[in-house]
């Protein structure tokens, strides 16, 4: 048909499964396996249902103050998105437009390649070392940009601030993105930075560690000028992207602070924890500081591990890519559900 000829063809990117199955343990998509800050709860049975009548804040002004507070920046260098999905691929569509490639790792977060190929964005990926690790000197080729998680994604492992600031140091005339979807499970913030990179974004979620993945809040923070030119390009395409539950909601899970940081130490102490397991029934793993583990067997495929789990109704993910067929990654649940995860594991791998 000739109208096809004008489609503009995508691969989406495609997400972790989302069953609805009774007693099913999920460890697929790194969501929190805690329920978000108690006040959230509270508030959400007292909105203000009137008010849905209306459109919402188009800046989600509370939720960037109460954000810029917590982060010591200033409210015009904080903006908000429907999940931070919805925030890089603003922020792709804003800043890689160079027409030279843009650089993220080979082994990375699956969307990036998905939003580039979306844009007509050429990019490169730079392959990891053989440790997972983020080989800078990669980063020192011409580009039209750079992005990776910190923590990476979905090998859990973090990079120092000194590797970031490299990165940064080697790239003073594009934009760094630095994904840290993770962060608050033990990496290390690049926001310090800010001070002195006016082309760094660092981009954060509310659905991992702040519990509300449901939600869908995300937010970047950047110099003044970055947010300015971010905020023209979200207004030239949906003004009122964040609805009013979540910026209500959103507040709420920022200002309780000790709830956050209890449910992070918890996550962080299981994941722990459960390294020690893993590692006795044969798995290797790089060394997590999110709130996932990448692991692989010793003798046995990933695959095979991947099938039994599942038809045990305990869901991770896999990936039938190159470099990371023979890992899963393992969502860090609560320790009732990684109990069961590793009960079934030594019974499935020594049985
Ligand atoms: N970045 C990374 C590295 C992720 O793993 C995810 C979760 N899939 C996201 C961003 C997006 O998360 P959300 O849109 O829920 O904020």
């Amino acid at each position: 048909m000739k109208w096809e000829e004008n489609v503009r063809k995508a691969v989406p990117y495609v997400a972790g499964e989302q069953p609805n199955r009774p007693n099913m343990i999920k460890l697929n998509t790194n969501e929190c396996p805690y329920p978000p800050a108690p006040g959230v709860a509270r508030l959400a049975a007292q909105l203000d249902i009137d008010a849905l009548r209306l459109y919402p804040d188009s800046d989600a002004m509370s939720l960037t103050k109460v954000l810029a507070e917590y982060y010591g920046v200033k409210p015009e260098q904080v903006f908000v998105g429907v999940g931070s999905d919805d925030v890089l691929a603003m922020a792709f569509m804003t800043f890689f437009n160079s027409g030279k490639p843009v650089l993220f790792p080979d082994v990375t977060y699956s969307f990036y390649d998905v939003w580039a190929e979306l844009y007509r964005i050429p990019y490169r990926m730079c392959a990891l070392d053989e440790n997972w690790h983020i080989r800078p000197e990669d980063y020192r080729q011409p580009n039209g940009g750079v992005i990776f998680p910190n923590p990476n994604a979905p090998t859990g492992l973090a990079e120092s601030l000194d590797l970031v600031e490299e990165i940064l140091q080697a790239n003073r005339d594009v934009v760094v993105i630095v994904d840290e979807a993770y962060v608050d499970f033990g990496g290390v913030s690049a926001l310090p930075l800010l001070e002195k990179y006016d082309n760094l974004l660092v981009v954060q979620t509310f659905s991992k560690s702040r519990a509300m993945a449901g939600l869908r809040i995300g937010f970047c923070i950047g110099s003044e000028k970055m947010i300015s030119y971010l905020k023209d390009v979200k207004f030239s395409f949906n003004s009122y992207t964040m609805n009013y539950p979540s910026q209500v909601l959103g507040v709420e899970a920022v200002r309780d602070d000790a709830y956050f940081k209890e449910t992070t130490g918890k996550i962080v102490r299981t994941r722990e924890r459960v390294k020690g397991e893993l590692r006795e029934l044969g798995f290797t793993f790089p060394d997590s500081a999110a709130n996932f583990i990448f692991a692989k067997h010793d003798t046995i495929p990933a695959e095979r591990i991947f099938r039994a789990l599942r038809e045990r109704d305990i869901y991770v993910r896999h990936w039938n890519k190159p470099r990371i067929s023979e890992y899963l990654r393992i969502t860090v649940g609560t320790d009732q559900e990684m109990d069961a995860l590793i009960a079934f594991l030594r019974d499935f791998i020594r049985g």
